[in-house]
């Protein structure tokens, strides 16, 4: 499984340029780059540019639907073993013990009810999870459709993840609105994170910002940047 010379250098370039954006926002915030963690979102890109992506030394993907993460996860895994998978999309309940058995990191955990089938999945499989809990920041309305438990909500979801023997609650994840700047949606986050984590002293990450604002999510205290079109191009339209 091979993409030719031309994807790989623009997959190399796309790393590198992401890479050197993270971090100089990273130092402009007074933060060290290692606290931040790159989950290069492959979502409708092919197995090959997973496999190229591991080859140029990315170490974490994120995919948002879990028929396409569970088929590329499966081509991928033997050629990429030590790649983590992240799922990143909306959860229908039905799907989540599915989920669990092959992402080391769920970061759009909204509801109990998700948390307890992934819990479920993952003693099934014998594995451990870690797992974000996802904060709606369009100011209550969900008019966005994004997803994500009221900020008021988030520490009744990360109970469910913490009393959970093989979920490990790591922090809070958040989709800035669409049409409205980044900043203060970014700064309820990193509210709803300290709240956590006052509770849930290990849950500190914060998994915030995508190829548009990820230097912005980087101020306000990200320590999960999750960047697709940025390293990987512009995605095909959707069919
Ligand atoms: C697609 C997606 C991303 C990455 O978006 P880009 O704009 O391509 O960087 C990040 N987070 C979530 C939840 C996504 O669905």
């Amino acid at each position: 499984m091979t993409v030719n010379e031309q994807r790989r250098h623009e997959l190399a370039d796309g790393l590198a340029a992401v890479r050197a954006r993270i971090a100089a926002a990273a130092d402009a915030a007074g933060r060290s780059a290692d606290e931040i963690t790159l989950v290069v979102v492959t979502k409708t890109w092919p197995a090959d540019d997973v496999v190229a992506l591991g080859g140029l030394g990315a170490t974490d993907v994120g995919e948002n639907k879990h028929q396409e993460a569970e088929a590329k996860h499966a081509e991928v895994v033997q050629e990429a073993p030590s790649l983590r998978w992240h799922f990143i999309g909306q959860i229908q309940s039905n799907k989540a013990t599915h989920i669990a058995a092959y992402a080391d990191t769920v970061h759009s955990v909204a509801t109990a009810k998700v948390a307890r089938r992934l819990e479920k999945g993952a003693a099934d499989h014998g594995r451990r999870i870690g797992c974000f809990v996802q904060v709606n920041l369009d100011d209550g309305d969900g008019a966005d459709g994004r997803g994500g438990v009221a900020p008021d909500d988030v520490l009744s979801v990360a109970s469910v993840i913490a009393d959970a023997d093989h979920l490990d609650l790591l922090g809070v994840m958040g989709v800035a609105p669409l049409g409205r700047p980044a900043a203060p949606a970014y700064a309820t986050l990193a509210a709803c994170r300290d709240e956590v984590a006052q509770t849930y002293p290990a849950a500190t990450a914060m998994s915030a910002g995508m190829s548009g604002d990820y230097e912005e999510a980087i101020a306000a205290g990200a320590t999960h940047v999750r960047v697709g079109s940025a390293v990987l191009g512009q995605r095909p339209p959707l069919g």
